[in-house]
């Protein structure tokens, strides 16, 4: 682990990042005798989720999410009062890699949520906005009539949910949910 490159940092072409057995080589890296390198002058990502390393080049100007971005992603995790969500588009640009952000029930709705899971449901499509950033740990929030979930997918049966506020409805299996959602919800592209 001492070789292993936090995310964040700043590496060098041929800077070791980490070595097959740990991590997933990915964008702006490279593997030789089994360890993986850098291609670019960049940062770092680690994706402590799916273990890929990849390096954003800063000669591309690849963007990173930083606090104030509005961002869109899915969502990777639900837990009681806490959800994290797998960022692939910051504003209208797409990421080459994948940021993880973190979401506290605290952030999620002006009103009171009870749960995590009346918020947001794993693989979700929400677009937040990041509130902090420390050591590449985002925070973020869903509070605001732009940011929520954009499409919310039944746990039952995975088809897309209708709006019927309050609720939201499957009209393929008749299960019935609850979300925080975008004023948007299930009207844009992603
Ligand atoms: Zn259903």
């Amino acid at each position: 682990m001492q070789d292993t490159k936090r995310s964040g940092q700043l590496v060098l072409p041929g800077e070791k990042l980490g070595v097959i057995e740990e991590f997933v080589s990915s964008d702006g890296t490279y593997i030789e005798d089994g360890s993986i390198y850098s291609r670019v002058v960049g940062r770092v990502l680690v994706d402590l989720m799916t273990k890929n390393v990849s390096v954003h080049s800063l000669a591309q100007g690849s963007p990173v999410p930083s606090v104030g971005s509005i961002v869109t992603g899915s969502i990777a995790s639900v837990q009681d009062s806490m959800a994290s969500l797998r960022m692939f588009k910051i504003g209208m640009r797409y990421l080459s890699g994948f940021f993880t952000g973190l979401v506290h029930i605290s952030d999620a709705s002006f009103t009171y949520v009870e749960s995590m899971f009346d918020v947001c449901r794993m693989g979700d499509l929400a677009r937040a906005k990041v509130v902090s950033e420390k050591n590449t740990v985002y925070h973020l929030t869903l509070k605001g009539q732009d940011l929520g979930v954009l499409y919310g997918f039944c746990s039952s049966c995975g088809h897309v949910l209708t709006r019927k506020r309050p609720r939201m409805v499957c009209e393929n299996c008749g299960n019935i949910e609850k979300r925080k959602t975008a004023l948007d919800y299930g009207k844009g592209g992603i």
